[in-house]
C-alpha cells in the first residue's frame, strides 16, 4: 500500500511547521495587546508591502473578493458601464462588477498562457468601457506593458486581480516590475492557500500612484468613514484584522524563498515528463517571455483529462480543475447573453486542464510518483 500514499493538491501543515516558532510569537504579541481591528499591526503590514511591490499605497481588507469590490466601488459605475475581464478565472473577479451595478464584457484568453490576451481586450472597448481588469492567472502576469498606455489615453481604468500572483513580475522598460503595480489598483488575497496566504480571510489593495485614490479606497473600507461618525459616502465594512496582519508579516518574509521552491518544483515536473515521454499527451504551462512566474498553480493541459484526473485519485493523487466552466457559461450570467462557442479558448481550456500538487514542500520523490502514475495512465510506464 505504500504506494499509494495519499499526496495532496497542496499541505499547508507542512509550511507551518516551518516557521511556527516564529508565527507563534508574532500571534502572541497581537493577544497580549489585545487590539483586534486595523491598528499598528496592518499599518507595519501596509508599509512592508507597499515598498515590496514598490507602490505608493496599500490598503488591508477583509478578502480578495472585497479587494475587487473596493476597487469596482471607485468606478461609481453607472448602469450599462461596462468592464472587460476573462472568462477564464475565480467567480469573483467578475462578480465584484455586477455587485457594483457594471456589466462583465468577457475577452477570450491566450491558451499557452491562460491569462487574458491584449487583442481580445482592445476589440471589445467600446464607448461604454470603464475599466479593465485582467487576471494574473496561476502566478503568471498579463503582459500589461501592452496595452497600458492606449488605455489611459482613452480613460480607461485598468485594475488588476493579483490574487493568484503575488510576487511575480514582468520587466517593463528594463525594470522590474511586480504584478500589483502595473495599472491603477492592484487586488490581492491572502486566503490561506494563496503564495502569500493568512490564516484566515484577508485581502489588499494596492494603489501604484493615485494617493486621492488610495485615501478613498482607505474610507471605503471603514463605511466611508472619513474622521469616525463621519460619512462622506457609503462604504463598506472590509477590514484586515490585527492578527492576520502579524501572520503576514512574518510569512511575507519567506515569500521570495517560497516562490523560487514553487519555481523549482515547476522545473521538476517538466524535466520529468519530458525524461518520461509524455510531452505529447501532456502540455506543460508556459512562461512568457520577459515575466517570472510564481506558480501559484502547476496547471497542465492534459488528452482526456478527466480519466486522468479519476486515475490519479484512485492512486491517492489529489489534483483539480481550475476552471470547469467558464464565466460566460454561467447561469448566473446567462442575462448577457453568451453562448457556446464564443470564447472558444476558454472553453477548450476547461475541457483540458488539470492543477497538479503545487506547493513549495512538494517532495522530489512525491513528484516522482505523480509523473510515474501519468506515465503509467498513458502506458508509458
Ligand atoms: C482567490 C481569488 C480571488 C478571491 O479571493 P478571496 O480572498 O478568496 O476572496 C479573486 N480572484 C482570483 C483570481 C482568485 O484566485
Amino acid at each position: 500500500m505504500s504506494d499509494f500514499a495519499k499526496i495532496p493538491s497542496f499541505d499547508l501543515t507542512r509550511n507551518y511547521a516551518r516557521v511556527k516558532e516564529e508565527i507563534n510569537v508574532a500571534v502572541l504579541r497581537v493577544l497580549d495587546t489585545q487590539h483586534f481591528i486595523l491598528g499598528s499591526e496592518v499599518e507595519a503590514l501596509e508599509k512592508e508591502l507597499s515598498s515590496y511591490l514598490e507602490v505608493k499605497e496599500t490598503i488591508g481588507c477583509a478578502s480578495g473578493t472585497d479587494s475587487l469590490v473596493l476597487a469596482m466601488m471607485t468606478l461609481d459605475l453607472k448602469p450599462g458601464d461596462e468592464v472587460i475581464t476573462t472568462p477564464f478565472t475565480f467567480f469573483a473577479t467578475a462578480s465584484c462588477i455586477t455587485r457594483c451595478g457594471g456589466t462583465p464584457v468577457f475577452a477570450d484568453v491566450d491558451p499557452s498562457t491562460y491569462n487574458i490576451k491584449s487583442e481580445e481586450i482592445l476589440s471589445k472597448v467600446t464607448p461604454r468601457t470603464r475599466a479593465v481588469l485582467p487576471v494574473h492567472l496561476f502566478g503568471q502576469m498579463c503582459p500589461l506593458e501592452e496595452i497600458k498606455s492606449e488605455l489611459k489615453a482613452r480613460g480607461i481604468v485598468l485594475v488588476e486581480d493579483c490574487a493568484q500572483a503575488i510576487g511575480a513580475h514582468r520587466i517593463i522598460g528594463g525594470r522590474i516590475a511586480r504584478s500589483g503595480s502595473v495599472g491603477d489598483i492592484g487586488c490581492f488575497s491572502f486566503f490561506p492557500t494563496k503564495n502569500l496566504g493568512c490564516y484566515g480571510d484577508g485581502g489588499l489593495v494596492s494603489v501604484p500612484e493615485d494617493e486621492t485614490l488610495a485615501s478613498r479606497i482607505r474610507r471605503l473600507r471603514v463605511h466611508g468613514a472619513g474622521e469616525t461618525y463621519m460619512h462622506e459616502e457609503v462604504g463598506i465594512n472590509s477590514r484586515l484584522d490585527a492578527l492576520q496582519a502579524a501572520i503576514l508579516r512574518v510569512r511575507l518574509r519567506h515569500l521570495e524563498g517560497w516562490n523560487e521552491e514553487r519555481r523549482i518544483v515547476a522545473e521538476r515536473y517538466e524535466t520529468l515528463f519530458a525524461e518520461k515521454g509524455l510531452l505529447e499527451f501532456v502540455t506543460p504551462p508556459v512562461e512568457a517571455e520577459g515575466g517570472r512566474h510564481v506558480f501559484h498553480q502547476y496547471v497542465i493541459r492534459a488528452a482526456r483529462r478527466d480519466e486522468l484526473q479519476k486515475f490519479l485519485a484512485s492512486r491517492g493523487v489529489t489534483t483539480r480543475v481550475y476552471y470547469p466552466l467558464p464565466l460566460h457559461m454561467q447561469k448566473c450570467f446567462s442575462y448577457l447573453g453568451y453562448k457556446k462557442g464564443d470564447l472558444p479558448a476558454a472553453e477548450m481550456l476547461s475541457d483540458e486542464v488539470l492543477a497538479l500538487p503545487m506547493f513549495p514542500e512538494l517532495l522530489p520523490e512525491e513528484q516522482e510518483r505523480i509523473v510515474s502514475d501519468i506515465a503509467k495512465f498513458y502506458g508509458k510506464a
